[in-house]
């Protein structure tokens, strides 16, 4: 026979205590601001309103598959916008000195107009091609210089860009 259940008898009204601290419990709480490991980044910070359960004793985050998509979707939004204003800082410093951004494209074996839509966040580049952005923004005529005992193409990017005066603040 069929019993009707009292409300309280709910399974989702057992609480859960944390395992951190052994001694909270978890609360819907929003953790805009908080920092997250995603990618390969340590820390990304979440720059979106977000609900989930926070134990408010120590403030450990429960993780579970219900909000994982939801957490993993705004990490990776606040990832690409990151990645697109480093990205956007960097050619910034290369355009000023006289790069075009196919000099940059072709030194870093990106597609032309790649690099465009990384600027739009549309495309993100792979961690080690943003690692290898910072060398060349870093140290311009250094990067092709190493670059060309393997890629000889990159001395002729060197001497545009010399005649260019790309070089000429750095000498
Ligand atoms: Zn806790």
């Amino acid at each position: 026979m069929m019993t009707r259940r009292s409300p309280d008898l709910r399974p989702d009204a057992v609480v859960l205590r944390c395992a951190a601290c052994g001694d909270g419990q978890f609360q819907e709480t929003n953790v805009e601001g908080r920092a997250f490991p995603y990618r390969d980044e340590r820390a990304l910070t979440l720059t979106q309103a977000l609900l989930l359960p926070v134990c408010t004793v120590c403030g450990e985050v429960r993780e579970s598959a219900q909000h994982a998509a939801s957490l993993d979707r705004l990490l990776h939004a606040a990832y690409v916008a990151r990645r697109a204003a480093q990205t956007h800082e960097l050619v910034a410093q290369l355009t000023a000195a006289g790069w075009r951004q196919v000099d940059i494209e072709q030194t870093m074996a990106l597609s032309a107009g790649y690099l465009s839509k990384v600027l739009r966040g549309e495309k993100l580049l792979a961690p080690s091609t943003f690692r290898h952005l910072i060398h060349l923004a870093l140290h311009p005529r250094e990067a092709l210089r190493d670059l060309a005992p393997f890629f000889p193409q990159s001395r002729d990017i060197e001497s545009t860009l010399e005649r260019r005066g790309a070089f000429a603040a750095s000498r």
